[in-house]
């Protein structure tokens, strides 16, 4: 800073004579008390406190003083830059506390403001339903069973005993895959997985196939080309048509409430026998619609009950073709619509609304359905 003191007088060190140690003490105050920020508190500090500060730089003179001369500097320069120190420490909590006062208010949350964020999504019913269907049958120790939707098309018909001249297999119900003899359609319904199921392992087997199907429908109000369906197989020793009545019975008071029952019709389809049609006691009026014009029942058109689905004992053709020992080995299945199933659950109308998209309709279900 300065050139050797041959005197070894203070005076003649100008950064240590009396007064120019007070007016770096002042300056370094007065820049203190002009900090509006902690920011700039803390380019004070560096400036008049930090290692190149005119008080360090001061300090370091001292020691080129005589031993009295050095013990009166070095009182002066310490009590100065305690003096700076203290001021500083005191600056630096006023303004923390602004600081945090500040923040408090800036972030206050108004929780009396009008929500604006809207929704990305809301799950789909459809979904919601399947899953809910998942749960009453793995509530009974079934499975769920998954396959593919580009489908073999042995798997989709001949294994289910729906032959080769079956007007199921035309092109008028069936997406056949690049061309009508490449061997691969779109699944017109879940049963394949239940072939894949029973080719794959060994009974017992109890499993629900949930999933979507592919038919060449039209939309309409109540068609369209891509559906869903949930399926039920059961494999196993012993098992009867009162085995399929129970766990329908079970599946109807789970979904639509307790003591509702199903009813069998007679009715055929290749790859059940004895097949039924499976119908549901109207959920809304129990069949207390029936004959009695005072109180009709939108739900079932006052007959009491609704179709709900198709069932049977799975024919033997299919557990041979499936590799079951049908002499051992007797089965039943079922299988429902997913959306006719919440159409008239919820007095829904159109299809459209299924398929359209609409956030506000998939919202209108909320997370349980
Ligand atoms: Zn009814």
């Amino acid at each position: 800073m300065s050139a050797p003191n041959k005197q070894f007088d203070p005076v003649e060190v100008t950064p240590l004579h009396p007064d120019e140690v007070a007016r770096m003490r002042d300056e370094a105050l007065g820049a203190i008390a002009q900090a509006g920020d902690l920011e700039e508190l803390k380019q004070v500090r560096l400036a008049h406190l930090g290692d190149r500060s005119p008080l360090a730089l001061a300090n370091k003179e001292i020691g080129a003083l005589p031993p009295q001369a050095r013990k009166d500097a070095g009182q002066r320069v310490g009590a100065a830059r305690r003096d700076v120190t203290a001021v500083l420490e005191e600056r630096q909590q006023v303004l923390e506390a602004e600081r945090d006062e500040r923040v408090l208010v800036e972030e206050t949350v108004d929780v009396t403001l009008p929500w604006d964020r809207r929704p990305r999504g809301a799950r789909h019913p459809l979904t919601t339903i399947q899953e809910r269907v998942g749960d009453v049958f793995v509530a009974m120790g079934w499975e769920i069973a998954e396959g593919p939707e580009a489908e073999a098309e042995w798997l989709n018909f001949d294994a289910l005993n729906i032959g080769p001249d079956h007007p199921a297999r035309t092109m008028q119900d069936t997406f056949f895959v690049e061309s009508e003899d490449s061997g691969v359609v779109l699944r017109t319904h879940t049963s394949p997985v239940q072939a894949r199921t029973m080719l794959s392992r060994k009974p017992p087997i109890y499993v629900i196939c949930p999933g979507r199907t592919f038919r060449t429908d039209e939309l309409d109000a109540t068609h369209t080309p891509v559906f869903s369906q949930v399926e039920g197989l059961a494999v196993d020793e012993g098992l009867t048509m009162a085995n399929l009545k129970g766990a329908l019975d079970h599946f109807a008071s789970a979904m639509f409430g307790d003591g509702i029952t199903t009813r069998l019709r007679p009715s055929y389809f290749p790859f059940t026998e004895p097949s039924a049609e499976m119908d549901l006691q109207c959920f809304v009026c129990r069949g207390d619609s029936v004959g009695n014009p005072d109180r009709p029942c939108r739900t079932c058109s006052s007959e009491g009950w609704i179709e709900w689905g198709g069932c049977g004992m799975v024919n033997p053709r299919v557990l041979v073709a499936c590799g079951v020992d049908p002499d051992r080995y007797t089965g039943f299945a079922f299988g429902m619509g997913l959306e006719r199933t919440l159409m008239f659950r919820h007095g829904i109308e159109d299809m459209h609304d299924m398929v359209e998209g609409d956030i506000r309709f998939a919202a209108a279900f909320g997370m349980e359905i």
